[in-house]
């Protein structure tokens, strides 16, 4: 290439960005990359068994859809938050095999189908990307039918599609993250969410966060999406209508605040170092998250379900270490990056042992209150 090329485009040197702002961890949300046993990949799932839950509802939305838009020749799908790994894939299969499935059951020519797999810069996508090829030939296999497979690199939280394009939204667990840790989060020392002994001004600070987040990121995907065209997004949420603060003794972010305060009392972290540590997550239940669609008034809600949640150790009996350790693994294959970036590489191992001790202590715990909502939306 000529050389002269390169000098005229903007230096895009990504450390320029270093952030120094006070949660710079969340810069590095992400899943763990790779197929390795530590992997986003080899733990996750739990995610599979939710989507496996929301997959009749998918399925009745893509029929509609395509029902509703009068079989267009041309569909074009997103998934947001889509990770790394096979799991991308499992939703995406569902909705080009029900458009197929629908399309000779009323004889029509099938459309053809973009498809575009949207996370996070920092997300894996080569991991993804070399499972397409499996992919299209299970798809040629079964039914047929192909897509066109596309990586949209960017924060759900702004645009990041042409306007009026797009056809159906899939997202699955991932819009419980937020776009930041909220402001105003006090007097919440030593844990790094919400708990039973937070004070209320630490719901009102995520509940407000998730609030402005949800709200726009309805009107953004308002705007990409076709009049008509769906949505079905899988939340982890909770069943609880009273109690703002209730989580469970066990909820996966209480056992990370009790594993990291282990190490506080080992002198392996400091105490000020877990002070400053918050999730930038909020699990809604299904008042709030009725009130931020209606109120920002894009969407329909066509259904909204709730189905159990349940990490495994109902499974488990009392010190059955490797299955403390496997549902340890789960919580480590989503949060790590993010722990490296706060706390440093050299205590994440230490820190998932005492996870996973901590687990097999609530083996017997029977009364949860996570859920995973499922809403699907039809854009007014
Ligand atoms: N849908 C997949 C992955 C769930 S993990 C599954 O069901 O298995 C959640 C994913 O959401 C992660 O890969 C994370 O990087 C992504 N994510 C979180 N916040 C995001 C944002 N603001 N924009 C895009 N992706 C985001």
């Amino acid at each position: 290439m000529d050389p002269r090329f390169i000098d005229t485009i903007p230096s895009l040197s990504y450390n320029d960005d270093k952030c120094d702002d006070e949660y710079a961890f969340v810069k590095a949300l992400c899943m763990s990359g790779g197929d390795g046993t530590n992997s986003y990949s080899a733990n996750s799932r739990l995610q599979r068994k939710a989507l496996t839950m929301a997959k009749p509802v998918l399925v009745k939305t893509t029929e509609e859809m395509m029902m509703s838009l009068d079989f267009p020749t041309y569909i074009k799908v997103a998934e947001l938050g889509c990770s790394s790994g096979q799991n991308t894939f499992l939703a995406i299969y569902e909705i080009i095999n029900t458009i197929s499935v629908l399309c000779q059951h009323v004889n029509k020519n099938p459309p053809e189908i973009d498809c575009c797999l949207n996370d996070l810069p920092e997300n894996d996508f080569n991991t993804t990307f070399k499972f397409v090829p499996f992919f299209n030939k299970e798809l040629m296999i079964t039914n047929k039918a192909s897509c066109f497979v596309y990586g949209a690199p960017g924060s759900f939280y702004s645009r990041l599609f042409s306007r009026n394009s797009l056809h159906i939204i899939h997202s699955s667990y991932a819009l419980h993250w937020l776009s930041k840790v909220p402001e105003k989060l006090e007097n919440n020392k030593g844990n790094v969410y919400i708990t039973s002994s937070s004070p209320q001004s630490a719901y009102k600070a995520y509940l407000n966060q998730f609030q402005k987040d949800f709200t726009k990121f309805l009107r953004l995907r308002s705007e990409e999406i076709v009049s008509n065209g769906r949505m079905v997004l899988t939340f982890i949420g909770r069943n609880t209508l009273n109690d703002p603060l209730y989580r469970d003794c066990c909820h996966f972010w209480t056992l990370l605040s009790k594993s990291l305060r282990d190490l506080v009392f080992e002198g392996l972290v400091s105490e000020s170092k877990l002070d400053s540590f918050n999730m930038p997550f909020y699990d809604p239940n299904v008042q709030e998250l009725k009130q931020v669609i209606r109120n920002e008034g894009s969407f329909e809600i066509n259904e909204l379900e709730t189905h159990g949640f349940d990490l495994g150790h109902s499974t488990y009996e009392e010190d059955d270490y490797e299955g403390g350790h496997d549902e340890a693994n789960c919580i480590r294959a989503v949060s790590e990056p993010m722990l490296v970036a706060h706390f440093g590489e050299d205590i994440i191992d230490t820190l998932f042992d005492k996870y996973a001790h901590h687990v097999t202590q609530h083996a017997n715990c029977r009364n949860k209150t996570t859920v995973s909502l499922v809403v699907s939306l039809t854009k007014k």
